[in-house]
């Protein structure tokens, strides 16, 4: 399908498409999810306020004080026995900061406020280490990767250790980016959402899927904490029974990561109550507890019209996601 087509979907069809990966909208819902998935499954969960592109230093200051009042939330939360277990939050650099883009689309870098982005990132996860909650700082296309990866590097220094941020397998750019981890990062390994050129890129999916598990054994080498998100039930199982089964990784050091919606309910499951491990431990030779934690990723919005812009945003970079979806009805 071509992805222009995706611009004339009418808002319904859009909806169809986006509830499934959506956890509601206001913060309300998204905290009764995330309580709801804890009691019943033992599930943890990170939540991503969605948005659309930001127009407007009044809509950065919103984003800001979304985060702030999700924070306020999860710290009033009393079921969590501690800090790990409760819901962390994801955020995007590109909701802190006015992106300027070419006729193409392409970011124009040199054009942008680097510093006010940073400043507003900083004030979110200074609120948040204040409140013990943890935060990702996500990846988004290569265009942010140098500020990302410079603004996780420095709230690290700045002792912001509720921080960690994504690194993503398709760029090439990754095989040296992995190289500022160490034992005091924490990393969600993703192959990337983001269609790249075949000059910054690979474009072969299984090739991505293989260095994700090149670099979790890395990673887990150095001593990061390591955050496995996938879907991919193989690739899930290649991890668990070729890194960390061999490397006897216990299970305090890694996690296993995916979005709503995207329907692998058995899979988590036996990733929580240990039979996964179990059953792909054929030599016994797995020393640790055998229960695997596991994180669903819950974005939500305040209106459904934010959600809709958002999900009509990400079907055109990546018109899979319809694919996707139809595969995930059927
Ligand atoms: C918790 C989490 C956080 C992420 N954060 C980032 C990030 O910060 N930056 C970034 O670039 N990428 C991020 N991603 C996306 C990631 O890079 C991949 O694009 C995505 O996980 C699909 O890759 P896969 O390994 O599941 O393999 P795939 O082969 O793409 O997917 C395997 C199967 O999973 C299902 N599936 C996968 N994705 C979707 C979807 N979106 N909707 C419906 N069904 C789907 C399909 O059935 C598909 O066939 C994140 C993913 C997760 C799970």
């Amino acid at each position: 399908m071509h992805p222009l087509f995706i611009r004339y979907f009418p808002n319904q069809l859009i909806k169809i498409f986006a509830k499934p990966y959506v956890a509601g909208d206001n913060e309300d819902k998204v905290i009764k999810l995330a309580r709801q998935i804890y009691l019943n499954n033992n599930f943890l969960s990170t939540l991503d306020v969605l948005g659309e592109d930001v127009k407007s230093y009044n809509d950065i200051n919103k984003f800001v004080n979304i985060y702030f009042d999700i924070v306020r939330k999860i710290k009033k939360e009393t079921i969590y026995s501690d800090t790990y277990k409760q819901p962390s939050i994801s955020l995007k650099p590109s909701c802190f900061i006015i992106s300027q883009k070419d006729n193409k689309g392409n970011l124009l870098v040199d054009k942008m406020d680097w510093e006010y982005c940073f400043d507003n990132i900083l004030k979110v996860c200074n609120y948040a280490k204040q409140n013990n909650v943890r935060v990702t700082v996500e990846m988004e296309d290569r265009h942010w990767v140098d500020f990302t990866l410079a603004t996780y590097q420095k709230l690290l220094a700045q002792g912001y250790d509720n921080v960690g941020t994504v690194l993503q397998t398709r760029l090439y750019r990754s095989q040296d980016d992995i190289k500022i981890f160490d034992n005091k990062s924490r990393v969600r390994l993703v192959i990337g959402i983001y269609n790249e050129p075949a000059e910054f890129a690979l474009t072969d999916k299984n090739k991505m899927k293989d260095l994700m598990i090149d670099f979790s054994k890395i990673l887990l080498e150095k001593g990061s904490f390591l955050e496995f998100a996938s879907h991919d039930e193989k690739y899930i199982k290649k991890f668990i029974s070729e890194v960390i089964i061999p490397m006897n990784i216990p299970t305090e050091k890694f996690e296993i990561q995916m979005l709503l919606g995207v329907p692998r309910f058995k899979l988590q499951q036996e990733l929580v109550n240990g039979n996964l491990l179990e059953t792909l431990d054929r030599d016994k030779v797995y020393k640790h507890n055998k229960k695997i934690n596991f994180r669903l990723y819950l974005p939500f919005s305040q209106n459904w019209n934010d959600a809709l812009a958002y999900c009509r945003r990400r079907l055109i970079e990546n018109p899979n996601i319809v694919l996707y979806g139809l595969k995930n009805i059927i």
